[in-house]
């Protein structure tokens, strides 16, 4: 009996040992993991998907899904991939809803609390997701803008829509637009039209969580490249 005693202590304090061991173990796995993935270069990206709630934006002709999905399914996705590799990512909107503070002027209410979430962001690089439409349904691919007179906005849009030519085989020149987001406040900014819903064949695969993860992850990429050579 008491030797049985002393062999079952001894395991004991074998196993207490070695659940201190994976403890400390798992622990410092996870340290690393959320050291990882919290500050690895403490750069700040706001994500603003366009448009939500009472603002749709743009309507797809075949499929009648809203611009303001479509955007807000590619941002989510954008912050998934920086996330991931460790930038900090403010959204503007997580769900279906307009920004405004009241029933009068709500777009500007709207547009006024996005210029807000960005000053408060104090970001290194402002990403508004949109989606164009056109009367002429041949009309495709994806469109980057910038602020009128921003040298570093030109810069970071002519990035973004080269990398969104070759990933998404359209063929595009970034262009200066005169969109209040991206000109009300001093962070580089740009506007990405990731597609034309009125083009019959991008609206199909615009609709598709496949294709807004393969726009989002060629507008990480671009990210990537401007964050790590052009503004750093
Ligand atoms: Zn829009």
């Amino acid at each position: 009996m008491i030797k049985y005693f002393c062999v079952t202590k001894r395991a004991v304090a074998i196993t207490i040992v070695l659940a201190l061991v994976c403890i400390s173990f798992i622990g410092l796995c996870i340290g690393v993991s959320v050291a990882g993935t919290v500050t690895p270069n403490g750069m700040t990206i706001v994500i603003d998907p366009g448009h939500g709630g009472r603002d749709g934006g743009v309507v797809g002709t075949l499929t009648g899904e809203k611009e303001a999905n479509v955007n807000l399914g590619i941002s989510k996705s954008l912050r998934h991939f920086l996330t991931d590799a460790g930038y900090n990512v403010i959204m503007t909107r997580q769900s279906d809803v307009d920004l405004s503070s009241g029933d009068s002027g709500f777009k500007k209410s709207d547009m006024l609390a996005r210029k807000k979430i960005i000053e408060e962001a104090k970001p290194n690089l402002v990403v508004s997701v949109h989606q164009n439409s056109f009367p002429d349904k041949e009309v495709h691919g994806a469109q980057v803008f910038y602020a009128p007179f921003s040298d570093v906005g030109k810069e970071i849009a002519e990035t973004t829509q080269a990398v969104l030519n070759a990933s998404l085989n359209c063929n595009r020149i970034a262009k200066s637009g005169d969109y209040y987001v991206i000109q009300c406040t001093e962070y580089p900014s740009m506007l990405v039209e990731c597609g034309f819903l009125s083009n019959p064949t991008e609206e199909a695969l615009l609709v598709t969580a496949e294709y807004q993860r393969k726009v989002a992850y060629a507008i990480y990429s671009s990210i990537t490249q401007i964050l790590e050579e052009k503004i750093a």
